[in-house]
């Protein structure tokens, strides 16, 4: 087979170093004719087809089960890869909703778009502290299941320590020698507030992409905060 020889790149994703190679024509080709089938059929680009046609090609450690990245790491190495393969400008036309004039602008991603890792700490609301074997991961979601449902199993999951001050005197409720059913059963039995809570800080200990710009309009001094976050198109924009 001919092939051209492909210079390799590293995307570093907060601890991790992933290797990349840039987009091919044929990447680029396969990510236009999804565009064109998902207009014809009026469906929606998931991130799934985003995550074939444009990620695995560049990753193929991707493929297999060893390289499990969540949706926000799975973004940054997407926007390293579309920095190399296309651009590292962003360009934009903003549309002043103050007084409807228009700009183009052009803005480089490493200047606007970061990779905020997730933080990891005991969750204590009230009496309780809960320690997990590992973060909270957010990933492309089973179909088959309720997210709430496959969110709350990964919590049960990852449970390792569970103290109550009782008396002002912390108490150990859960230990690493427990089942899954005894962490189940005592998760099952606290206040519904406070398993709310716990709940709550539980899913917003995430890694995430951020991109913020404040956007100001040159005519009439407007601002405007623009999220480019999520790169509504990897290839032109
Ligand atoms: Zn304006």
């Amino acid at each position: 087979m001919l092939t051209y020889n492909t210079k390799k790149y590293i995307s570093k994703i907060g601890d991790l170093s992933i290797e990349f190679s840039e987009w091919t024509s044929k990447d680029q080709t396969n990510y236009l004719k999804l565009i064109e089938s998902s207009e014809k059929l009026n469906k929606e680009i998931t991130e799934k087809d985003i995550i074939n046609t444009l990620l695995v090609p560049s990753v193929p450690e991707l493929k297999s089960t060893k390289l499990k990245l969540s949706s926000a790491q799975k973004k940054k190495l997407l926007i390293d890869i579309r920095k190399i393969s296309i651009s590292e400008f962003i360009e934009d036309n903003v549309s002043c909703p103050s007084c409807g004039n228009k700009d183009d602008i052009k803005l480089k991603i490493d200047d606007i778009i970061s990779y905020k890792q997730a933080s990891y700490e005991p969750i204590s609301v009230d009496d309780i502290t809960i320690t997990l074997k590992e973060k909270y991961i957010p990933n492309e979601l089973t179909s088959n299941k309720s997210v709430i449902s496959f969110i709350y199993e990964d919590f049960i999951n990852k449970i390792e320590y569970v103290t109550q001050t009782i008396d002002g005197e912390e108490t150990e409720i859960i230990t690493p020698k427990n089942k899954t059913k005894d962490i189940k059963e005592f998760i099952d039995s606290i206040p519904s507030k406070m398993f709310n809570d716990i709940f709550e800080k539980y899913q917003s200990m995430v890694d995430e992409v951020v991109g913020d710009y404040i956007y100001q309009c040159p005519k009439c001094g407007h601002k405007e905060t623009l999220d480019y976050s999520v790169i509504p198109d990897f290839l032109w924009v």
